[in-house]
């Protein structure tokens, strides 16, 4: 366990937590009773407080609103077995976190708010970790441009907040995506790397177009030529095509998941070789008609695997092959979700103990 600064705390009257059924979580509708607020002005973090989760008071002006200065993370409290808590690769969303507010022109965030902020908000709110298969805390913290001023520049106050959310697995069935040839999430130069709320924003008119369309979701190309696989709608994408595991390498359109880094981990150790580097639409197509393409899947830390079992280009809808026991995506799950609940070894140090 980290030693960290003790922030102020003004605990909930009466928690409401009685009133949750966690046989029964609609993802990030729920939400634990604190929240930690802190306020930037002047050139620092100052006014550091948890809370009880509550409204904020703001303005019709606030900056971020209209600019959308305004970055979010993502990240995962699980009980384990032997009834500790414990957060996966929460560093990772660190160093993120201020690679994305550097791009925004945002201030960094320092490590004892960050990842202290995170240990003594869940401390605090632990009850709200549910050990239940499939359960965790989705933990979001996010920051915004505070100031109350139109005007396109840089805001010069910030609120950084963290609140958090039980859910369940978030099980679906393998999802149907269609490789995008028109819209684009993200370009060189662009802020695809950075997880910023405009992006999203910007996603969501073709992804409906998709769905009406019957699909699930997109597989987003190359904003140039549409020639290169980069992502499947907020996950990074995988292929194994002929037992070699080929993704998309990083770069300013392709958004550095946890998730994608530790299935690359994992399937290195395991044997595979993993090649990241520009994945064609072409070479996809062609596994597809050969039958080469052995599975096809999207990773981030909502779903952790979501198998795709359909990928659709140019009006053909190619059938994948659904994932079995001994399926490399299924092996990957199965080991990440019993290193989470304390089944095996932390042999990487992914984990970091909350309590
Ligand atoms: C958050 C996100 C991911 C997945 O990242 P994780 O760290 O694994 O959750 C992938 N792509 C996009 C566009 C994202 O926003």
């Amino acid at each position: 366990m980290v030693e960290t600064t003790q922030f102020e705390v003004q605990k909930v009257a009466q928690s409401h937590i009685t009133q949750v059924d966690f046989d029964n979580l609609p993802f990030g509708r729920i939400f634990a009773d604190h929240m930690l607020v802190a306020y930037y002005a002047q050139g620092q973090w100052q006014e550091v407080r948890i809370q009880p989760y509550s409204p904020l008071p703001i303005y019709p002006s606030l900056s971020a609103l209209h600019y959308g200065q305004s970055i979010f993370e993502g990240m995962k409290a699980y009980r384990t077995v032997q009834d500790e808590i414990v957060i996966f690769r929460p560093y990772d969303n660190f160093e993120r976190m201020n690679r994305s507010a550097e791009r925004m022109c945002m201030p960094a965030i320092p490590e004892e708010l960050f990842i202290g902020g995170i240990l003594q908000l869940v401390q605090l709110d632990q009850a709200w970790v549910s050990g239940k298969p499939g359960n965790s805390l989705y933990i979001r913290p996010f920051m915004f441009g505070a100031d109350n001023a139109i005007g396109i520049r840089p805001s010069e106050t910030y609120y950084f907040i963290i609140f958090c959310c039980p859910v369940s697995s978030y099980y679906s069935e393998p999802v149907k995506v269609k490789i995008e040839q028109h819209y684009v999430r993200a370009v060189e130069g662009g802020t695809g790397y950075a997880k910023t709320a405009g992006n999203y924003a910007a996603s969501l008119y073709p992804a409906q177009l998709a769905q009406k369309q019957g699909y699930h979701q997109l597989i987003w190309t190359d904003g140039k030529e549409h020639k290169y696989i980069e992502e499947s709608g907020t996950m990074n994408v995988m292929f194994i095509i002929d037992e070699k595991l080929i993704t998309a390498s990083l770069g300013d359109t392709v958004l550095d998941g946890v998730t994608r880094k530790s299935v690359l981990h994992l399937a290195r150790e395991w044997g595979y070789i993993v090649e990241e580097r520009k994945v064609t639409v072409a070479e996809v197509v062609t596994a597809l008609e050969n039958n080469t393409l052995q599975e096809a899947f999207g990773v981030g830390t909502a779903a952790v695997i979501s198998p795709i079992q359909l990928i659709a280009y140019e009006g053909t809808d190619y059938p994948v092959p659904l994932p079995t026991e001994k399926s490399f995506s299924n092996r990957a799950k199965k080991y990440l979700d019993d290193l989470k609940r304390g089944r095996i070894a932390d042999e990487y140090g992914w984990l970091l103990k909350v309590c």
